[in-house]
């Protein structure tokens, strides 16, 4: 069942290490079909290189596999509490990208400080309160969740958790993936920005990131081909 999402999560897996957001076995993305209510996610512990189509694991809301051999990333109740929650979200991506994973080890948000950033994200990209050892990836997908409803359901499209990494999502695979990447080189900016300000940082004003943000992704948006 569902070849085609489970060839996308795979296509959007491999793309992660194409795109040099994970090496090893960092990172995982999944995909929903919502008609269905089954997500498609990376198997646990799996390397890149020996990951196959076949291997992506099929399971529903709860968890439990409906189809696959093996065993399903351990982060799966993050991406689960991500789709039970954020409507639009159906793919789910997470990194230890470089950058974005110092930002989320100095516990730092990611400040909005040019437009390539105000073109993807409306404003910082934040940071989630850590999570409770006890019950350890469900805790972080309620985490992530009440900072996307912090911070607003449509605006906020990726967040770190501190001393771990980032998560994104998106409509799907493909722009999932894009985010993931987009958001890692905004990282790396934003890193050698306020080492050039050189303690005379200025963030972008509220009309530039609103303006962007807007033209792109808001109800009049006009970036773009009709
Ligand atoms: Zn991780």
């Amino acid at each position: 069942m569902l070849e085609r999402l489970k060839k996308e999560v795979f296509e959007g897996n491999l793309q992660l290490v194409q795109e040099k957001l994970v090496i090893l076995t960092w990172g995982n993305v999944s995909g929903i079909d919502r008609e269905h209510n089954v997500v498609v996610i990376k198997p646990s512990g799996v390397p890149y290189h020996k990951l196959k189509v076949r291997d992506m694991v099929v399971v529903d809301m709860e968890g439990q596999i409906v189809e696959g051999d093996l065993k399903p990333s351990v982060d799966l109740p993050i991406h689960l509490a991500i789709y039970k929650n954020i409507s639009y979200a159906n793919a789910v991506v997470h990194t230890h990208s470089h950058f974005a994973t110092c930002w989320a080890q100095a516990r730092t948000p990611i400040p909005c400080l040019g437009t390539t950033h105000a073109d993807y994200f409306f404003g910082d990209i934040p940071l989630t309160e850590l999570p409770n050892i006890e019950d350890y990836e469900q805790s972080i997908g309620e985490k992530i969740v009440q900072c996307i409803i912090k911070n607003g359901e449509r605006k906020c499209r990726a967040v770190l958790v501190p001393g771990h990494g980032p998560f994104v999502w998106g409509e799907n695979v493909e722009n999932a993936v894009e985010t993931a990447f987009v958001l890692e080189k905004l990282a790396e900016m934003a890193y050698h920005t306020i080492m050039i300000s050189n303690g005379n940082l200025e963030v972008l004003e509220e009309k530039y990131i609103r303006k962007h943000y807007e033209r792109k992704w808001g109800n009049e948006a006009y970036y773009g081909q009709k």
